[in-house]
C-alpha cells in the first residue's frame, strides 16, 4: 500500500483508526499482539553456555587442567578434584561477574529507550516508542527522534533530517498533503517521516503505517549492527597492562620451577606447583572485576538521578575540571512566575503565587484596573495568544504542560481574565513560526472575526526591538526614536537586574490574505507593546554544589540565552560570579575567534544571550586550555557542542532525543547539583578501582616472591598447589570485589580534578603494590622458616603455618589498601561489605584448618596458640611496619 499516495481520509479508513481520538488500549494490545512490538532485532546474543565455558579458555587455566589431569592419573585424585573443583569455583565466578556487568550494561540501555507521544482513547500520552502500533496517532515537536513510520497528517513548520536513512544531510520540508507520483524515493515523500530520523525544526503529527522491521529502518537494520564498543579507557589499560603483568608472572613462575628443580625438587612437583602459581598470580579476573565496579557505580549514579550512558565517561567524569551548565531548568527551577510588566514607561506588579491563575495587578500601592489600560491589556492577551503551554489543576496545585515561559504568560493572562476558548473565538491560527534559541523569538499569524490579521511575536527583549519601527506609548503608535529605544533599554535593564527574565510582546497589522511565508518576512516593522519579566528562583541546592565544585578544583561556567544582567544577577547569587571574573555576550563571542576565546576563557564565568553553536566554540576554547569539560544542553542545536564536549550531558525531563544520544550522561532531574554527585561519584568508582588493583597486585606480587625466596634459598614448597589456588580464589576474590563497594573518602571532592593522562600506577601506587607484596612475601616466609627450623620432621605443620600467615597478611592489607594516606586514617568498620567478606575469608581459612574431612585435601594441621601468635606477628608487619613509618614521618 502506498500511503504518501492516498488521502489522509483514505489512511484513516486503510489503517482503521480514528485521527480525533486514536486507538484504544484495548486495540492497541491486540494489535501488538499481530504485529509485534516496535523495535529492530538485535544481533544474537551470546549463549549463557558459552560464556560460561569461555571463563576456562584461558591459556594458564587449561595448562593447570591438564596437569591435574596428569597427576590424577598419577594417583593424587584428592588434589586433582580439589583443584578442579577449584577451577570451576572460580569459572563460575568469572561467569556470575560477566553476566552481571552485561546485564547491568543491558539496563543501561533499555533505560535510554527512547519514548514517543501517542494519541489513545483521546489523550496524548507519553510511552515507550516499542509499544507503538500501526493505526496510533504520534506526536513529536523540534529535537524528537519519529518513533515509527508515519504518514503525516499535521505539520506546522516541520522540517526532518533525513541522513540516517537517505545519505542527505539537509533537513526536508515536509507536508501533510497526498502526494501525486507513484514511485518515490524515500526522500522525496515528503508526506512521510520515518522511522530514527529527527525532527529539527516546527512540530507535526502523523499516523504510524508501519513499525518495528517493517518500516524503512527496519529494512536496513542489518546494516546499522554496530556494536559500539564500550570500553572505558582505564578497560584499555588494564588489558595492556595485563599483557606485561602475564608475562612477568610466567617469567617469575618460570624462574620458581627452576630454582625449584635446581634445589632438589623434583619436576612434577615444581611443574604443578609453577602452574598453580601462575594461575594464581596472572590477575585475569581484573577486567571483568573492573567493569563489575564501574557497573554498579553507575547503578549508584541513577539514584542519584544520573544515567551513564557511556561507560567510559565515569573515569571521565572524574578528570573534569569545568562545567558549562545552562542556567533555565539546570541551575535555576525552570518555575517562571510573571511579577512584573512594563509599558509605555510605567511598571506594574503582578501579585499571586506559583501558577495559581488568580492574583492583582498593581502600580505602586493603587491596584490596576487592566480593563481601563488598553496596551497591558494587548500584552497580556498576546502573550497568551502566540503561546502552547497548558494549565491543569491537579488537587490544589496547578500544573504547567509545555514550556514553563509560556506557562508564565499564560497565568499573568489568566489573572487579567483572558481564557483560552474566549481567544479562539475571536481568533483563528493562519500561521506559526516556532521558537528557536537562535532567534530568541516566537511568531502567529492570527485572523479576527472581522477579518483582519496580525501577526503577533514574542521574545527576548533586546531583539524585538531591532525588529520594531514603533512602539504603543499612552496608547498611540509611537516612532521607535533612538530616544524610545533607550527608555526600552533602561526599563529591560530594570526588571533584568532584578534577577527578572524578560519576554517582549509585539505585533503588526497586514493586509488580509497576505501570504507570509517566512519568519524574516514576518518578524519585522513590528509595534513594540511592553515587557513581562517573571522571576526563575535559583534551585536552593545549587549553591552549595558550585561551592563543592570549587572546593573540587572544578570551575562552574554558567552558559545562557537569557540578558545578560539576568545572568549576572542569579550567577552572583549562586557564587558563580565573583569579583573577579567575567562576563562575555553574544556578540562579543561573536566577534571572537577560538584563539581569541581561549586568550580570557580561563577569567569568564558567565556567557549570556549566546546561541547553540557559541557553545560549541566554548567546548573548544576550554579543551584547547587543557581542560575537561562537561557541557549541558538540551535542544536540537546542542547536539554538536554536547558531542565535543568530554562529557556531554544532556536533560532528561527538558531534554530532546537528539541532544539525549549526542550525551554521555542523562540528568533525570534537569539539576545542576545532580551533576556535581556524578562527578564525586565518578571520582570515588575509581579510587575504588585502584583500591582492589592495588590490593590483587600486592597480593600477587606476595604470592611469588614466597614461592621464588624459598626456592632461591633451597627451602621446601612453603605454600603447596591447592593453597595457592585457595588464596587465588578466597582472600583474593570476596575483600577484591568489596574493595569496589568502598565509600569514598572524606577527601575525594578536595583535592583538584585528576589528570586524564595518568597511568594506572599514578601516585605512589606502584611503589605500594611492590613494597607491601614484598613485605607480605617476606613475613610468610620468615614464618614459614621459623616454623620448619623449630620442627623439620613436620612439613605439613610449617606450610600450615605460612598459608595462614599469608591469609592473614592479606587481610589486614586489605584495610589498608582503603586509603591514599595509612589504614590508621579510616574507620575499618566504614565498609561493612569489606568486614563481612574479610570475616568469610577468615572463617573458610579457619574451615580447611580445622575440618578435618579437608586437612588432607588443603594440606593443613590445627596450629597451637604459639604457631598463632607467630602468624599474627608476621601478618601484621606488612601493613602496620609501613603504616608505623607513614605516622613517624607525619609527625616529623
Ligand atoms: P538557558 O540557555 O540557560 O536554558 P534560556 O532558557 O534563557 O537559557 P533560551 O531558551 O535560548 O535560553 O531563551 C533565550 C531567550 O529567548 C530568553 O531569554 C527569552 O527572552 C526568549 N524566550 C525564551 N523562551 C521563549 C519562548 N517560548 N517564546 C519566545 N521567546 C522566548
Amino acid at each position: 500500500m502506498k500511503f504518501h499516495g492516498m488521502e489522509k481520509k483514505e489512511v484513516e479508513k486503510a489503517l482503521n483508526t480514528d485521527y480525533m481520538v486514536g486507538l484504544s488500549e484495548a486495540d492497541a494490545v491486540n494489535r501488538i499482539k499481530q504485529h509485534g512490538f516496535n523495535e529492530l532485532e538485535e544481533g544474537e546474543k551470546q549463549s549463557a553456555l558459552i560464556l560460561f565455558f569461555s571463563q576456562f579458555k584461558d591459556f594458564m587455566v587449561l595448562v593447570l587442567l591438564a596437569a591435574t589431569l596428569i597427576s590424577g592419573l598419577l594417583g593424587e585424585y584428592i588434589d586433582a578434584i580439589a583443584i578442579i573443583a577449584i577451577v570451576i569455583i572460580n569459572g563460575f565466578l568469572g561467569f556470575f561477574q560477566e553476566r552481571k556487568a552485561e546485564r547491568s550494561l543491558h539496563a543501561l540501555k533499555e533505560l535510554s529507550a527512547p519514548q514517543v507521544y501517542v494519541l489513545r482513547d483521546g489523550n496524548w500520552i507519553k510511552t515507550a516508542s516499542r509499544e507503538v502500533v500501526p493505526g496510533d496517532i504520534l506526536r513529536f515537536t523540534s529535537g524528537d527522534r519519529i518513533g515509527a513510520d508515519v504518514r503525516l497528517i499535521e505539520i506546522n513548520s516541520l522540517e526532518i533530517e533525513e541522513s540516517a536513512l537517505t545519505g542527505e544531510s539537509l533537513p526536508v520540508q515536509k507536508t501533510d498533503n497526498k502526494l501525486q507520483e507513484e514511485n518515490l524515493g524515500l526522500g522525496d515523500m515528503q508526506n512521510m517521516a520515518f522511522m530514527g530520523t529527527m525532527v529539527t525544526r516546527g512540530s507535526g503529527v502523523g499516523v504510524v503505517v508501519g513499525t518495528g522491521m517493517k518500516t524503512a529502518m527496519g529494512q536496513i537494520a542489518d546494516l546499522l549492527q554496530n556494536a559500539e564498543t564500550m570500553e572505558t579507557p582505564l578497560q584499555r589499560r588494564l588489558e595492556q597492562l595485563g599483557k606485561i603483568l602475564i608475562t612477568a608472572a610466567l617469567l617469575l613462575t618460570v624462574l620458581v620451577v627452576i630454582a625449584g628443580v635446581f634445589g632438589g625438587h623434583d619436576l612434577y612437583t615444581m611443574f604443578l606447583a609453577g602452574v598453580s602459581l601462575a594461575v594464581a598470580a596472572i590477575p585475569e579476573g581484573l577486567p571483568a572485576i573492573v567493569t563489575v565496579a564501574l557497573s554498579l557505580g553507575v547503578q549508584r549514579m541513577i539514584k542519584q538521578k544520573a544515567i551513564v550512558r557511556k561507560l567510559p565517561a565515569v573515569e571521565t567524569l572524574g578528570c573534569a575540571s569545568v562545567i558549562c551548565s545552562d542556567k533555565t531548568g539546570t541551575l535555576t527551577q525552570n518555575k517562571m512566575t510573571v511579577t512584573h510588566l512594563w509599558s509605555g514607561g510605567e511598571v506594574s506588579q503582578v501579585g499571586g503565587v506559583g501558577y495559581e491563575p488568580r492574583g492583582e495587578f498593581y502600580r505602586g500601592d493603587h491596584k490596576v484596573s487592566i480593563k481601563e489600560e488598553k496596551a497591558l491589556q494587548q500584552m497580556l492577551m498576546f502573550g497568551m495568544l502566540c503561546n502552547h503551554s497548558e494549565i491543569t489543576q491537579k488537587g490544589s496545585e496547578y500544573v504547567i504542560d509545555g514550556d514553563p515561559t509560556e506557562g508564565a504568560l499564560l497565568v499573568s493572562a489568566l489573572k487579567a481574565g483572558f481564557t483560552r476558548d474566549q481567544l479562539h473565538k475571536q481568533f483563528e491560527l493562519v500561521k506559526e513560526f516556532p521558537f528557536d534559541s537562535a532567534r530568541k523569538m516566537m511568531s502567529v499569524v492570527v485572523k479576527d472575526t472581522n477579518g483582519r490579521q496580525f501577526i503577533v511575536t514574542k521574545g527576548a527583549p533586546d531583539v524585538l526591538i531591532s525588529k520594531s519601527e514603533s512602539i504603543l506609548w499612552e496608547n498611540r503608535r509611537q516612532f521607535m526614536s533612538r530616544d524610545m529605544e533607550g527608555k526600552v533599554k533602561d526599563a529591560i535593564e530594570g526588571l533584568a537586574s532584578q534577577a527578572l527574565r524578560t519576554i517582549a510582546i509585539a505585533y503588526r497589522e497586514v493586509s488580509p490574505g497576505t501570504l507570509i511565508l517566512d519568519e524574516r518576512e514576518a518578524e519585522k516593522d513590528l509595534t513594540f507593546i511592553g515587557l513581562q519579566g517573571m522571576i526563575d528562583p535559583p534551585r536552593p541546592e545549587v549553591k552549595h554544589a558550585v561551592k563543592e565544585c570549587k572546593e573540587a578544583g572544578i570551575k562552574t561556567v554558567m552558559i545562557t540565552g537569557d540578558h545578560i544582567i539576568t545572568a549576572k544577577a542569579i550567577a552572583k547569587q549562586l557564587g558563580i560570579l565573583t569579583p573577579k571574573s567575567k562576563v562575555l555576550d553574544g556578540n562579543a563571542l561573536n566577534e571572537m575567534s577560538v584563539e581569541d576565546l581561549e586568550e580570557v576563557v580561563d577569567d569568564v564565568s558567565v556567557f549570556a544571550r549566546v546561541s547553540p553553536e557559541h557553545k560549541l566554540k566554548i567546548v573548544k576554547a576550554l579543551q584547547s586550555r587543557g581542560h575537561i569539560v562537561a557541557m549541558t544542553g538540551d535542544g536540537v542545536n546542542d547536539a554538536p557542542a554536547i558531542k565535543a564536549a568530554d562529557i556531554g550531558v544532556a536533560m532528561g525531563i527538558t531534554g530532546t532525543d537528539v541532544a539525549k544520544e549526542a550525551s554521555a550522561l542523562v540528568l533525570l532531574d534537569d539539576n545542576f547539583a545532580t551533576i556535581k554527585a556524578a562527578i564525586k561519584e565518578g571520582r570515588n568508582i575509581y579510587e575504588n578501582i585502584r583500591k582492589f588493583i592495588r590490593y590483587l597486585l600486592a597480593s600477587n606480587v606476595g604470592e611469588i616472591l614466597v614461592m621464588l625466596f624459598a626456592m632461591l634459598l633451597a627451602l621446601p614448597l612453603p605454600l603447596v598447589p591447592i593453597q595457592i589456588l585457595w588464596v587465588n580464589l578466597v582472600t583474593d576474590g570476596l575483600p577484591a570485589m568489596a574493595l569496589g563497594l568502598d565509600k569514598p573518602e572524606e577527601n575525594v571532592m578536595k583535592r583538584g580534578p585528576r589528570s586524564p593522562k595518568e597511568g594506572v600506577f599514578a601516585r605512589g601506587l606502584g611503589w605500594k603494590v611492590i613494597s607491601r607484596g614484598f613485605l607480605i612475601g617476606t613475613s610468610t616466609l620468615l614464618a614459614f622458616i621459623i616454623s620448619y627450623n623449630e620442627n623439620p620432621n613436620d612439613l605439613i605443620h610449617a606450610q600450615t603455618v605460612a598459608f595462614a600467615t599469608l591469609v592473614l597478611a592479606q587481610l589486614i592489607h586489605v584495610f589498608d589498601c582503603r586509603s591514599e594516606k595509612s589504614v590508621f586514617s579510616r574507620n575499618p568498620f566504614g565498609n561493612m561489605y569489606l568486614v563481612w567478606a574479610v570475616i568469610s575469608s577468615l572463617a573458610l581459612m579457619l574451615v580447611v584448618m580445622y575440618y578435618p574431612p579437608l586437612q588432607p585435601i588443603f594440606h593443613t594441621v590445627p596450629l597451637a596458640l604459639r604457631d598463632w601468635l607467630l602468624v599474627i606477628g608476621f601478618a601484621s608487619i606488612p601493613t602496620f611496619l609501613l603504616a608505623g613509618s607513614f605516622l613517624a614521618s607525619k609527625n616529623k
